[in-house]
């Protein structure tokens, strides 16, 4: 049987096109897509499309798209084999995280494409990863299980797990990196997975999709200087439940008294703080110096080698389950799916 696949197309540079008036990319139908990839029906797929209306570049990306593209993938599942969501780079790292979420007992493909240059340019990359997308997607082990049975990021040479990936380049062609976690696949002359990295849900597990994030959640990046008068209003704003800390190194931070005070204050306020390195590699060792161990004495949790969108999302995910701040600080250190190593 043909495999079924159904397209999301949520905008992008992939699908985007020239205005004559400015000469900046606005992104375009999907129709003016698939033109320009005659090359798709040679796959043989039995394809179907969901467009949103209307597509939009991902730096406009919400908590409210993601619900939209969660609950098409939950309302049609039964009906796919798999899933390509085709989106905009700037912030397919925070969609691939919050679907890996929201998406919970999954076991199909959801696999994320984009690319850097617009299909239908002379040169691009978009159609490469489009189609290596699809066929993704359509994969299947030996036993005739799907290969993917997670949300991914398909991009340039390789698969990574969506809420593991962080886009690292505005201009090469392998757009994304996943330092805490090896590709899935590498894609070169052939797709060649990884097969026992990939992710497997547990046994009798049925998609559930939770639509309900909770926004009331912020990034504070520490640097060198910062300055109470800065930071308390942050973490005072009634508008915040909880905070990702991006720390220095192994999750460090000032020990200077107006600072591991704040930090207790805004814990007994009943928020939940995060520690998250701003290393791109590596993650957080609390006990190895001093200065990481304050933080965890004022009740910091812990994000170990979480990406910053994979915490931010994992936080909104947990807050719109309705959890208190405990039962989040509880939770967050604990893997959901895949995205951390504790
Ligand atoms: N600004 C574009 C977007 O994220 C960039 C891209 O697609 O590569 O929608």
């Amino acid at each position: 049987m043909q495999p079924r696949i159904l397209i999301v197309y949520t905008g992008g540079t992939i699908g985007m096109t020239e205005d004559l008036s400015t000469g900046a990319l606005v992104p375009f139908s999907f129709d003016h897509l698939m033109k320009n990839v005659p090359k798709i029906g040679r796959l043989g797929f039995n394809l179907d499309h969901v467009e949103m209306d209307p597509p939009i570049d991902s730096s406009n990306m919400n908590p409210a798209c993601w619900a939209r593209i969660a609950s098409v993938i939950a309302d049609r599942y039964e009906d796919f084999d798999g899933f390509v969501v085709l989106h905009g780079t700037d912030t397919m790292a925070y969609t691939a995280s919050a679907l890996s979420f929201m998406l919970s007992g999954l076991a199909k493909p959801v696999v994320l494409t984009g690319s850097q240059l617009p299909i239908g340019e002379i040169r691009e990359d978009g159609t490469e990863n489009l189609i290596t997308a699809l066929q993704i997607a359509a994969a299947r082990t030996d036993a005739g299980e799907p290969m993917v049975q997670e949300v991914a990021i398909s991009f340039g040479r390789h698969l990574w797990r969506g809420n593991r990936a962080t886009k690292v380049s505005s201009t090469n062609f392998g757009a994304f990196q996943s330092f805490n976690y090896p590709p899935l696949a590498d894609m070169d002359l052939h797709i060649v997975f990884r097969e026992r990295l990939l992710a497997r849900p547990a046994t009798g597990g049925t998609l559930a999709a939770a639509l309900a994030m909770d926004d009331a959640v912020s990034v504070v990046f520490l640097y060198p200087g910062i300055t109470e008068a800065v930071l308390r209003p942050q973490l005072e704003s009634k508008a915040v439940k909880a905070v990702v800390l991006r720390t220095f190194g192994a999750g460090n931070a000032p020990t200077e008294s107006w600072f591991t005070e704040l930090m207790a204050d805004t814990v007994r306020a009943g928020k939940v703080v995060v520690n998250v390195t701003q290393c791109p590699a590596g993650g957080v060792e609390e006990k190895r110096y001093a200065t990481g161990d304050a933080l965890a004495r004022s009740g910091v949790v812990s994000g170990y080698d979480m990406t910053c969108e994979a915490a931010l999302t994992k936080l909104m995910y947990l807050f719109g389950q309705g959890l208190t701040a405990t039962e989040v600080a509880a939770a967050m250190v604990k893997p959901l799916a895949g995205e951390m190593t504790v």
